[in-house]
């Protein structure tokens, strides 16, 4: 079947055994992947990982040590920056602090020989487009750190490139202006349609933003998923840690099912052969509280018949505004802690508080099972 019969964009981005290495030190290890043709993708993952080194290479800003980078079917492996098609946003606004906002963000499209009142309707244009139309004649020095951003990427897509490529770029700023900037940027990519690649080491940015997020770890990809699949389906235990919350317990693989503290829990197909040691894990908010004596099947939460069920203590609750995260303990877990997130509506129903007995269930569908254990 082709892309086309699948009417799936073919890849725009096609990068093929890359790596890099610093010496004996080996920062990328053979990265494929390929990126469509106006796709927002993510390249998340803790400080150290590889991903501004993996940027920087599609830049052409650092070669890779092997492995081909072809751009629009073209092979860019080798070629210097400016022979590239992109546009790039760094952390660091790096506007010039000499020209006006105009002259910065016309900058680029200065070597395009395109005549004058061209390139100035064009920064008309672009400074409408980021929202700020009136600021064109100030200097960055007098823009906030939000607006600064804005323009460095008016500049970053002033000449049309074929790729934007966005270092980290909402790191420097405050929590609201994030999010707000997120948003922002995030529209501007889908209007553009530009096929965009962002690294960031903030799951809730990716999450929010990305199409398909690649999460690095040690110099490879442990997962490329949309934020649905990597956050509900984690293919390791490295993502499932990383990207959102995870208790995690050693248990014993048996058929259909795990053993940990001293129950057998029902769980969805694993690969395991029994008897064989996993850690396994559950989100704190697919944790669902039955509340004391619920095991009946007409209880509120009750769909059908629950199965994995554990009786618990409430040990410490924390208000975290949309939630209750509560600390669960009992005869069950032995030494272990069982953190749940229960709704407002879910506490006040069930009148949690800190002592309370209650029955909560692990749904067998939110169980995952990864190898270790030992
Ligand atoms: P951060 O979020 O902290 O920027 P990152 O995932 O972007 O992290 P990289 O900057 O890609 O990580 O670095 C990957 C690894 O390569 C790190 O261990 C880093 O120390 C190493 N590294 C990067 N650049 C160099 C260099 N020029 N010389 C030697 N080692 C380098």
């Amino acid at each position: 079947m082709t892309a086309a019969s699948l009417n799936v964009k073919p890849a725009y981005l096609e990068i093929s055994n890359v790596w890099k290495a610093f010496g004996d030190f080996h920062a990328l290890k053979d990265i494929s992947l390929d990126i469509r043709e106006g796709e927002f993708v993510c390249f998340l993952g803790p400080s150290g990982c590889g991903k501004t080194t993996l940027l920087r290479a599609i830049a052409g800003l650092d070669l890779q040590t092997r492995g081909t980078i072809r751009q629009g079917g073209k092979d860019v492996s080798t070629l210097p920056p400016s022979q590239r098609d992109y546009g790039i946003v760094f952390q660091s606004y790096a506007l010039f602090p000499n020209l006006t906002i105009s002259k910065n963000i016309a900058f680029g499209l200065e070597n395009t020989k395109r005549p004058r009142a061209e390139i100035e309707a064009r920064v008309t244009e672009l400074l409408k487009l980021v929202g700020l139309p009136e600021q064109g004649n100030k200097y960055p020095a007098q823009l906030s750190g939000g607006q600064q951003q804005r323009i460095a990427l008016a500049r970053a897509i002033a000449i049309s490139p074929g790729l934007l490529l966005l270092d980290e770029p909402l790191s420097a700023l405050d929590a609201k202006v994030r999010t707000h900037l997120r948003h922002e940027i995030k529209e501007l990519q889908r209007k553009l349609g530009v096929t965009t690649i962002m690294v960031t080491h903030d799951q809730e940015e990716a999450l929010s933003m990305a199409d398909r997020i690649v999460v690095m770890n040690h110099g490879v990809i442990e997962q490329i998923g949309s934020p649905t699949e990597i956050y509900r389906h984690p293919a390791t235990l490295f993502v499932a840690d990383f990207i959102g919350e995870a208790n995690k317990f050693k248990a014993t693989a048996e058929k259909g099912s795990v053993s940990f503290g001293s129950k057998t829990f029902k769980c969805a197909a694993h690969s395991f052969d029994a008897g064989v040691s996993v850690i396994v894990a559950i989100r704190p908010e697919d944790v669902i509280p039955h509340g004391p004596g619920a095991r009946s099947p007409g209880a509120p939460d009750v769909v059908k018949e629950p199965a994995n069920l554990l009786d618990v203590t409430i040990g410490e609750m924390e208000f975290l505004g949309s939630f209750w995260r509560t600390r669960l303990r009992g005869a069950d877990l032995g030494d272990e802690t069982l953190i749940a997130d229960f709704s407002i509506n879910a506490a006040r129903r069930l009148t949690l508080t800190e002592g309370t007995a209650l029955t909560v269930e692990l749904p067998e569908e939110r169980l995952l099972v990864y190898p270790g254990g030992q």
